[in-house]
């Protein structure tokens, strides 16, 4: 469920007109409902009642400041993977404490950020990785809490660029060599383990997998306590996916989810992490466009947006779905016709959507790319020189720029060129 409603004949993020905010900031934009955000937010907390537990916003999947403050404020903790989101977590007023650290390629300078801050721990991902960290967390007096993440050889059944589960991924080490690999963590000065880490994939569109991977967990958890560890956290990562086409897909819900894990790991005593990204912020953006031309080729017509792959690359990265929706309400009934769906950049694989079906649109129409919240504005680039396109937060019957479009001339102002040329 979310917040984008038509209401009185047009489109609306909760009590704000699309085409109000379309006015102020101009074309194309990302817009946010922080009830929606919360209210996902708030699905996976309920999920887990009754289970010690936190859920970990995977902020890599939507990382303004402004976001990251209302799920912050709200009690979400943090699933980071760069230093850069470490400081964006922590100035969105996180506390450390409350942030993991993932990510397959930690570079001491980062580890360093992330320990000087103060941290909840780093999931760690290679041997290598755990050397260089105890010699970090060593030389600067301290000792980094650590999971490993292992890879569970679990085909997680989504998209390739996405699954991360399977042993031929480069995520984790093998969940056969676990015990090996905690043998010599626990011999490293400057780590000290709390649990284990397992992520799967993203845009999962059923449990199987994860109850695969998490019943692999469990027994990987009683084996290593066997062996002396303390095993008190459990990482399951993130991956629920949601439905992008509305009208053909039902994932499952985030509090069928909770059971699966009550089911797999609620007896083993063991604080459960999460990492949902996409799901909290996926269907609580959209980004708007502004239909350019209309232009009939052979066979087709093309409607050329205001927007292209440089603002959301979904579609051309990964073939994604976007539900593409007119911002002023077809007449019931009203006949659909076939659109290819383009942006303007310079390459055919600039496609937003193919032959679909969509009520009449004229140029100067606003459209509402559905789901775009997540994977959205932070895979956005300037590629052909078109500058960043702002972010908007909406709250009840407020909307406020959360990042503003910059301007032409601060675009330029990035560049230097030499004195000797
Ligand atoms: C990407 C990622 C997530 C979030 O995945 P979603 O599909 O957005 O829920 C969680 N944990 C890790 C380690 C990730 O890399």
């Amino acid at each position: 469920m979310d917040h984008f409603l038509y209401r009185d004949g047009q489109l609306w993020a909760e009590d704000v007109r699309i085409a109000d905010i379309a006015a102020a900031v101009g074309t194309p934009f990302y817009v946010y409902s922080s009830a929606t955000l919360l209210r996902h937010y708030g699905l996976f907390d309920e999920a887990l009642a009754g289970l010690p537990h936190s859920v970990c916003f995977a902020m890599k999947s939507l990382s303004n400041l402004a976001v990251l403050k209302l799920l912050g404020d709200a009690g979400a903790g943090m699933d980071v993977v760069s230093a850069g989101e470490y400081l964006r977590a922590r100035a969105a007023g996180v506390p450390g404490e409350r942030i993991v650290f993932s990510g397959v390629g930690k570079t001491r300078a980062e580890m360093r950020v992330a320990l000087s801050g103060g941290i909840r721990q780093f999931n760690v991902e290679s041997e290598p990785e755990m050397e260089a960290l105890s010699a970090v967390a060593a030389e600067m007096g301290q000792v980094a809490p650590i999971t490993i993440r292992v890879n569970p050889d679990v085909d997680a059944r989504t998209h390739a660029k996405i699954a991360t589960g399977k042993s031929e991924n480069k995520f984790g080490i093998p969940i056969a060599r676990a015990r090996e690999v905690y043998a010599r963590a626990a011999a490293l000065p400057g780590l000290r383990v709390v649990g284990i880490d397992v992520h799967i994939g993203s845009q999962l569109t059923e449990l199987a997998p994860f109850e695969a991977a998490y019943t692999k967990l469990a027994e990987l958890t009683a084996l290593l306590r066997a062996d002396g560890h303390r095993i008190e956290r459990l990482d399951l990562g993130g991956g629920l996916g949601i439905p992008y086409a509305r009208s053909n897909e039902a994932p499952p819900l985030p509090l069928e989810y909770g059971d699966l894990i009550r089911r797999t790991v609620g007896h083993l005593g063991c604080e459960i992490e999460i990492e949902p990204g996409r799901l909290i912020s996926g269907n609580a953006g959209l980004m708007v466009a502004q239909v350019i031309y209309l232009k009939s080729g052979e066979g087709r017509d093309f409607l050329i947006l205001d927007a292209a792959m440089n603002d959301l690359i979904r579609p051309a990265m990964y073939d994604a779905h976007h539900d593409i929706i007119p911002v002023i309400e077809p007449e019931a009934g009203v006949e659909q016709r076939p659109y290819d769906i383009v942006g303007p950049v310079c390459e055919s694989g600039d496609t937003f959507a193919r032959a679909r079906a969509m009520p009449p649109v004229a140029a100067g129409d606003l459209v509402a790319f559905r789901s775009a919240g997540a994977y959205g504005a932070v895979m956005a680039s300037e590629y052909n020189s078109r500058p960043l396109i702002p972010e908007v937060l909406v709250k009840g019957d407020q909307f406020a720029v959360i990042r503003a479009r910059p301007t032409y001339d601060e675009m330029l102002a990035r560049d230097t060129v030499p004195v000797w040329l």
